[in-house]
């Protein structure tokens, strides 16, 4: 099947199905066996080596929804990021990465890196020249993430691929937040997009796994790491994962559309100090996504008032639950500074932007007006208690 030439939905429904030669079923058939023959085959099928038929199939499906010759998926998102740094990485090295990261990724960086003698530097802002003011002599990669988690900041793809590639290193983005419907960065120049596909790509909230997506040469890389170091994906997920993959147009798309409306309503509102979603004009990356998105995504943050006790509004919904993750059908959101940033000082969160009463907001699939309800009677009952105290 040539992939060029089927559209979104069609790559999600059918690139990389296993045909089921014995029984014509309709879906991908489960082969769950760690131990295959191979004295008169070329290819050494094992788990580890991520190359089990389940695993080869997901792969082609997530490479051809990213752009890219080659992908590889892993036993969760920061498998995925940490395999896929390291691969570039080496002692002595050096790699430049944006502020504002995924609490997980910046752990890893700055718990882990200095005990392998990779030195690292963060970036001041977002703009190309943050970047590129960053390059050393000895650095080998770049590393962004667009848009950001919490505050949904833009960074400009083609501008930081350029800079990437005029020094000669290799450029990386978290791709998670937009998901493959809504970015896809390879086509920007950016050599490796990684998932944590425990959000979008799964988005039932039921699965843990990542991916990486790039060029063969990368990815052949990456893949000599991945097997040393093993973080591979069970075969029983991989299958529930291109289940999942089935439906992420449409659920994404519904997504992009219920977060627009919220991002909306909630700019709107008495009790709202602050709305970052780069759907919204009055984000500073709106001009930035327009270019680069084809959806502005279903993660949005927002700034109560002070008078609405942030830890209280959480309490009083009714239908939107408090949640760690993200991305899944169902409605969730979180307080970064209780819990995904809660491990930063409270001098670094203040750096960069994550006030005590940001919430961040994953918007699921409901009607939108029962959503726009629940915050509605929160707000109320929170204001009634205040007064009442
Ligand atoms: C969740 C997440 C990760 C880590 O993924 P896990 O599957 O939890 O390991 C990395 N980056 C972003 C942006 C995420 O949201």
């Amino acid at each position: 099947m040539s992939i060029k030439k089927n559209g979104l939905n069609t790559i999600c429904t059918h690139v990389g199905e296993l045909e089921d030669k014995q029984h014509k079923g309709a879906v991908s058939p489960l082969y769950m066996s760690t131990s295959y023959a191979f004295d008169d085959v070329e290819v050494k099928r094992y788990p580890r080596y991520f190359n089990t038929p389940n695993q080869e199939g997901l792969c082609k499906k997530i490479a051809a929804l990213e752009h890219a010759e080659s992908a590889l998926i892993f036993g969760s998102g920061m498998a995925a990021v940490s395999t896929a740094l390291m691969a570039f990485l080496k002692a002595g090295d050096h790699v430049v990465l944006q502020q504002t990261l995924y609490g997980g990724t910046y752990n890893l960086v700055t718990e882990e890196f200095s005990k392998y003698g990779i030195e690292y530097s963060f970036t001041q802002g977002w703009e190309a020249s943050d970047f590129e003011e960053k390059i050393q002599k000895n650095t080998k990669v770049v590393y962004i993430e667009t848009p950001s988690n919490p505050l949904l900041t833009i960074t400009d793809l083609a501008a930081v691929a350029a800079i990437a590639k005029k020094n000669g290193i290799v450029s990386m983005i978290d791709n998670t937040f937009a998901s493959p419907v809504n970015q896809n960065p390879i086509d920007f120049g950016i050599d490796v997009v990684i998932h944590s596909a425990t959000k979008y790509m799964g988005g039932h909230s039921d699965i843990c796994a990542g991916a990486v997506a790039a060029s063969e040469l990368h990815i052949e890389r990456i893949f000599h790491l991945a097997k040393n170091f093993g973080g591979s994906l069970s075969d029983y997920t991989v299958w529930l994962l291109e289940r999942s993959i089935k439906t992420m147009g449409i659920r994404v798309r519904a997504q992009n559309e219920n977060a627009m409306a919220m991002a909306k309503y909630l700019y709107d509102h008495v009790a709202i100090d602050a709305v970052y979603y780069p759907g919204l004009t009055s984000h500073t990356g709106h001009e930035l996504a327009k270019n680069q998105m084809k959806g502005f995504g279903g993660m949005l943050s927002f700034e109560l008032k002070p008078f609405i006790d942030a830890s209280k509004f959480q309490k009083s919904l009714k239908l939107i639950k408090s949640s760690m993750s993200l991305a899944g059908v169902e409605s969730t959101l979180l307080s970064p500074a209780q819990t995904s940033h809660a491990l930063m000082s409270p001098e670094v969160r203040a750096e960069q932007g994550i006030r005590d009463g940001l919430i961040r907001f994953s918007v699921g699939i409901e009607e939108v007006e029962d959503l726009m309800e629940d915050i509605e009677q929160a707000i109320a009952h929170v204001k009634l208690s205040t007064a009442i105290a």
